[in-house]
C-alpha cells in the first residue's frame, strides 16, 4: 500500500472525539460571536458616555486645564480611555478570565488575571494618549485629510512599540531566560544556526503562569528579534518541540513582523481616509447633541475610536487571513528544518484543545489566524508523502 496522506490525515483526525472535539469546537466558536459582541460592548458603552454628557465633561475639563492643544489631548484622552475600560470591565473579564476558567485553559487566580489585566490597560492608555496627542494635532490642521500624514504618525508609533516591547513591555508579564542546557538546547541552537538565526536570540519563556497553552513566538524588530518557546511546550517530547520551533524560525527568516507591518500600514491608511471622510459628518451632525465643538475638540476620539473599531470588525477575514497566510508559510518553512512531520501533525493535535480541528473551508478563511488542525496535519502528511524512506525524516 503506497502512503496516502488523505488517509493518514483522516487517522490523525479521528484521535480527536467526542467530548474533547465538541469542547474545542465550542470554545472556538464562541469566539465568533464574541468577536460581534465586543463590538456591541465597545458601542454601547461610547453611547452611554456621549449621551450623558461624560465626554463632553472631560472635555470641558481639559480645555479648562490648559491651553496648549497638546495638552489638552492628552488630558482628554487619558481619563476617557480609562472610564471607557471602566464600563467594558465585566465584558473583559467573562472573556478573559471567566470563560478561559470554564474551558480550562487558565492557570490564573482571579487577582493575578486582574493584576496583568490592569498593567495591560496602564500601557494601553499611555500609548494611545500620546499617540492620540501627535494624531490630533495633524487633525486640527488638516481636518479632512488628515489621514496620510496621521497613517504615518500611526505607523511609526506601531513600529517603535514593536521593537521595544521584548525590551520593556513583555518583561512585565513574563520572565525570559536562556534555554537551559541539554539535548533540547543543542538540537534547537543546531536548527537555529543552519537556518541563520541567531543562536542568542532564542529564550525560554514561564506561559505557564498564564495558561496551559502550548505555544512559542516570536516578537521584536530590528536589533529586538527574538524567539521564544514557551514552558508548557518544553514538556512535550523533544521532536515535537523541534518542529514548533521549525515554524518560528520561519517567522523570523522570513521576516514576517516586518511585513506585517508593512500589510498594516496599507489597511491602517484606508480606516484613517475614511474615518476622516466620516468623523466631519458625524460631528456636524450629533456633535451639538453630544457636546463636540468640533474637529479641534479632543472629544471626536470617542466616535473616532468607534468608527474604527466597525471596520476592524468588518476586516477581520482580512486581518486572519493576513496572519493565517504567514503561518502556512512558517509551517512549510518548519517541516523543512524540523524535518519530523508526524511530530508537527501530533503537535497540531494538541493545538486543537483551543482552536476547532475540522472547519469548513469558508470558515477557515473568515475566522482563523491559524491553519486549522486539519489544515496543518494534512500539510505535514503531504510533506511526509514526498520524503518517504529519508533517513532522516522524523
Ligand atoms: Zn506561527
Amino acid at each position: 500500500m503506497p502512503f496516502d496522506p488523505e488517509l493518514a490525515t483522516k487517522a490523525w483526525m479521528a484521535t480527536l472525539s467526542g467530548a474533547a472535539r465538541a469542547k474545542s469546537d465550542a470554545y472556538f466558536e464562541g469566539g465568533y460571536w464574541l468577536l460581534l459582541w465586543g463590538f456591541v460592548v465597545t458601542l454601547v458603552s461610547a453611547w452611554i458616555m456621549l449621551r450623558f454628557g461624560l465626554v463632553a465633561r472631560i472635555s470641558t475639563w481639559a480645555q479648562r486645564r490648559t491651553s496648549r492643544a497638546w495638552l489638552r489631548s492628552f488630558l482628554f484622552a487619558v481619563p476617557f480611555l480609562l472610564l471607557s475600560s471602566l464600563i467594558t470591565l465585566p465584558w473583559d473579564i467573562y472573556t478573559g478570565f471567566v470563560r478561559e476558567q470554564a474551558y480550562g485553559l487558565s492557570n490564573m487566580t482571579f487577582t493575578a488575571w486582574l493584576g496583568e489585566d490592569l498593567i495591560g490597560l496602564a500601557i494601553s492608555t499611555v500609548t494611545l494618549s500620546l499617540l492620540f496627542i501627535a494624531i490630533h494635532a495633524v487633525i486640527r490642521r488638516a481636518p479632512r485629510d488628515w489621514w496620510l500624514l496621521g497613517t504615518a504618525v500611526a505607523v511609526a508609533g506601531m513600529t517603535f512599540a514593536v521593537a521595544i516591547a521584548p525590551l520593556f513591555i513583555e518583561p512585565l508579564f513574563n520572565k525570559y531566560v536562556p534555554l537551559p542546557a541539554g539535548p533540547v538546547r543543542q538540537q534547537i541552537l543546531s536548527m537555529a544556526r543552519a537556518n541563520g538565526v541567531p543562536a542568542d536570540n532564542v529564550y525560554l519563556v514561564d506561559a505557564s503562569r498564564q495558561s496551559k497553552r502550548i505555544s512559542a513566538n516570536v516578537a521584536g524588530l530590528f536589533g529586538t528579534t527574538r524567539i521564544a518557546l514557551n514552558d508548557n511546550l518544553l514538556k512535550q517530547p523533544a521532536d515535537e518541540i523541534r518542529a514548533v520551533m521549525g515554524h518560528e524560525m520561519g517567522h523570523y527568516v522570513l521576516n514576517h513582523v516586518v511585513k506585517f507591518l508593512v500589510s498594516l500600514t496599507l489597511i491602517l491608511a484606508v480606516f484613517f481616509l475614511v474615518t476622516a471622510r466620516l468623523l466631519p459628518w458625524v460631528v456636524a451632525r450629533h456633535g451639538p447633541g453630544w457636546g463636540i465643538t468640533g474637529m479641534d475638540d479632543p472629544a471626536i476620539l470617542a466616535p473616532a475610536l468607534v468608527i474604527i473599531a466597525g471596520l476592524a470588525l468588518l476586516a477581520t477575514p482580512l486581518f486572519n487571513t493576513m496572519t493565517r497566510t504567514q503561518e502556512i508559510e512558517a509551517d512549510r518553512f518548519g517541516l523543512n528544518a524540523a524535518r519530523a512531520p508526524d511530530s508537527f501533525a501530533s503537535i497540531a493535535m494538541k493545538l486543537s484543545q483551543y482552536r476547532k480541528i475540522e472547519p469548513g473551508p469558508w470558515e477557515e478563511a473568515i475566522f482563523f489566524d491559524h491553519p486549522s488542525g486539519h489544515t496543518r496535519v494534512l500539510t505535514a502528511m503531504r510533506w511526509k508523502a514526498e520524503h518517504l524512506g529519508q533517513a532522516d525524516v522524523k
